[in-house]
């Protein structure tokens, strides 16, 4: 299969993408917001990628196994608006609505940095044509800005920390979930490497900041937008203080 699945906290699933071409590892906070729609969904990925692999299906599959499915999601968080994180919100949001059609309102909400938005409209979504695919449509409806991002109440509380992490793409964001040490970091921060900047809106000199400003936290579970050569989630503090200290010299 090419996701393979694993909860790494309580309620946080990891869906590592293992197949031949692109796409990105997509996290799912289960049953944290109220009302029909729980999930929170981080990255959907591609639909169909390059290869011709179809993404989103698989994806299903093994959210599927876990007991999650794309009907119950109520927000969708993407870090970036690059094709292989985000081609795949749309279809959660008509898939979440179609949940609507049996009597209920409402549809899953889409959220992005504002400067994520502001760069989508006018250089991103061009990013599309450029690998020859249809654009997403994104249509935020939280605009999110730095600091705190308290999902759902009660039991399955989650407070995140929204942290804007630009040089990879002008709005790219990070997740910190600072009561699990937990770290999302888009395509900022991966295992032994860093994101590319050569992509329109890229700067290797902001995206050393954001990564000075990431190393700084306490974390123990980093999760990246994308697998490497050396491995995909970093566990452990020690090693993620290691893995920052090694990628220092790459940007
Ligand atoms: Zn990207």
């Amino acid at each position: 299969m090419p996701h393979s699945s694993r909860q790494i906290v309580d309620g946080l699933y990891c869906y590592i993408w293992q197949g031949r071409g692109n796409n990105c590892n997509t996290y799912v906070l289960a049953n944290v917001l109220r009302g029909e729609r729980p999930h929170v969904i981080i990255d959907p990925g591609f639909v169909v990628n390059e290869m011709g692999e179809r993404c989103f299906d698989s994806l299903m599959v093994a959210m599927q196994r876990d007991g999650l499915t794309a009907e119950d999601i109520g927000l969708v968080i993407d870090t970036h608006t690059h094709p292989d994180h985000c081609q795949a919100t749309e279809i959660i949001v008509e898939k979440s609505s179609r949940k609507a059609g049996k009597g209920k309102m409402g549809q899953a909400i889409v959220a992005l940095s504002g400067e994520e938005e502001e760069y989508y409209k006018t250089v991103g979504e061009r990013m599309f044509g450029m690998f020859g695919m249809k654009v997403a449509k994104l249509d935020p409806f939280l605009r999110l800005t730095e600091g705190d991002l308290s999902l759902g109440t009660g039991q399955g509380k989650v407070d995140l920390q929204v942290l804007l992490t630009p040089g990879h793409s002008p709005g790219s964001i990070c997740l910190y979930w600072p009561e699990r040490a937990v770290l999302m970091t888009g395509d900022v921060v991966f295992h032994g490497s860093v994101g590319r900047t050569d992509f329109p809106g890229g700067s290797i000199t902001i995206l050393k900041q954001s990564i000075e400003k990431l190393s700084q936290l306490d974390v123990e579970h980093l999760l990246p937008g994308h697998s490497t050569e050396y491995g995909s989630i970093v566990e452990g503090r020690e090693m993620v203080r290691r893995n920052f200290n090694a990628i220092k010299f790459l940007v």
